[in-house]
């Protein structure tokens, strides 16, 4: 009967379903070892044994169904640095800070360095994890492209189908998330070498971003967060990724387009002289005060305003305004005259040329529509 009883509780115990509360106050654990509490031959090793069992981050709950990307520095003030390697037409893995965007080639290396302003807790993890970046695709789960996953290539230590690997580190530790499915690898956070101010993670990206069947050309984004030993999150940083034939040449382009679509937008927000009173923020390297503007007499031609353009429609007029008054300042005024007169003679010419024969094919029209209906 006694050992029954014991059972019992043990499982309620595990199970969450009792607690025990002291009746004079102090801690649960004080009365453990007390006979008046327990059942008779109840096992008190039962507790210990509980209790020795160490927290694993790898079996906690996840954070969420669909991973925060947004960047938290935290307490420790975490933050990633990658080393500046370029477009060259040979690099392997480049990053670009205009962008936040690594470009790397497949299965190649891919220096992460973390910094800390504060050292975390002992056992505290780095954890890499991929997601879609376009909303419509986040809440499918990053994995390799069924051809890759079935290529054997050499690492024992990840599971075929994981996307992200973390390179040279036997401590890496794989995990497929039990409820979102969501892979992820952790490595525990190491502090920085002596002299060093950061701790670098080797990556490894085993698909291409155009990978049929895997990514298939949709963006994806990895997200970096340092935790406690227990999965608390410490902090958290995240990058877009692209993994192609030529990064260095890929970022050149990305990075020019980024710089054009800038361009497109300031000019839509550029006018100048009338909508001044719209301005919103000059732009500071080229802006002077309105008064030693005027002083400077002709210079604040020069200047670069910004205008705030609502629809598109309006920025398409705004901008044609804005591309005449440019070009106009280009073409000499001889030039100019020349165009318009050409112009004028041009459109006459059409007018007359085009007007008789559309008379008359109006009324054909107009008669084979009567003959019809008679
Ligand atoms: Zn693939």
């Amino acid at each position: 009967m006694a050992q029954n009883d014991s059972q019992e509780f043990a499982e309620l115990w595990e199970k969450n379903l009792i607690s025990i509360q002291p009746p004079g106050g102090g801690s649960c654990w004080d009365i453990i070892n007390d006979e008046e509490y327990l059942p008779g031959s109840f096992d008190p090793n039962f507790f210990e044994n509980v209790l020795e069992e160490p927290p694993q981050p790898s079996t906690l709950p996840p954070t969420s169904t669909v991973p925060e990307t947004s960047d938290y520095p935290g307490d420790h003030g975490f933050r990633l640095r990658f080393p500046q390697s370029g477009t060259a037409k040979s690099v392997t893995c480049t990053y670009s800070p205009d962008l936040n965007k690594l470009f790397c080639q497949l299965a190649k290396t891919c220096p992460v360095q973390m910094v800390v302003d504060v050292v975390p807790p002992q056992g505290s993890v780095v954890r890499a994890t991929a997601i879609y970046k376009k909303s419509e695709h986040v809440a499918e789960v990053v994995r390799r492209c069924p051809h890759h996953e079935r290529t054997p290539d050499g690492d024992n230590l990840a599971p075929a189908g994981h996307l992200i690997r973390v390179e040279g580190n036997q401590r890496a530790n794989y995990r497929e998330d039990n409820i979102t499915l969501r892979h992820s690898v952790f490595v525990p956070y190491e502090a920085p070498q002596l002299g060093a101010e950061w701790t670098t993670v080797l990556l490894n990206y085993m698909c291409n971003s155009s990978c049929m069947g895997g990514m298939n050309r949709r963006p994806i984004l990895t997200i970096v967060t340092l935790e406690t030993q227990e999965g608390q999150l410490l902090g958290r940083r995240s990058f877009e990724v692209r993994v192609c034939a030529c990064p260095g040449r890929d970022r050149k382009t990305e990075e020019g387009n980024f710089k054009k679509d800038q361009e497109t937008k300031t000019m839509a927000k550029t006018t100048t002289g009338t909508k001044r009173s719209l301005v919103k923020e000059p732009s500071s390297a080229t802006s002077r005060p309105e008064g030693s503007k005027k002083a400077k007499g002709s210079s604040s031609d020069e200047e670069i305003f910004t205008l705030q353009v609502r629809g598109r429609e309006r920025y398409e007029i705004l901008k044609k305004l804005n591309d005449s008054l440019e070009l106009s300042e280009v073409v000499p005024a001889s030039d100019a005259e020349k165009y318009r007169q050409k112009f004028m003679t041009k459109n006459k010419k059409e007018n007359r040329e085009s007007s008789e024969p559309k008379l008359g094919k109006k009324l054909m029209v107009k008669d084979e529509g009567r003959s019809d209906s008679d």
